[in-house]
């Protein structure tokens, strides 16, 4: 499975770290921590349900 990479300068999907036009360094689009702030969003509505009653 290959990791694509995004370039934040033209927006180009990518497999290599940099962008071969820019050569800048390219991102992750999917980043991790989605899911991690999904998850406490969660707990924060929990938590806010919690306290409203
Ligand atoms: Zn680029």
């Amino acid at each position: 499975m290959h990791k694509i990479f995004k370039c934040p300068s033209c927006n180009n999907y990518t497999l290599q770290e940099s962008c071969s036009k820019c050569k800048v360094k390219t991102l992750n689009p999917r980043p991790a921590k989605y899911s991690v702030e999904d998850k406490f969003g969660k707990y924060r509505r929990m938590y806010k349900e919690k306290m409203e009653k």
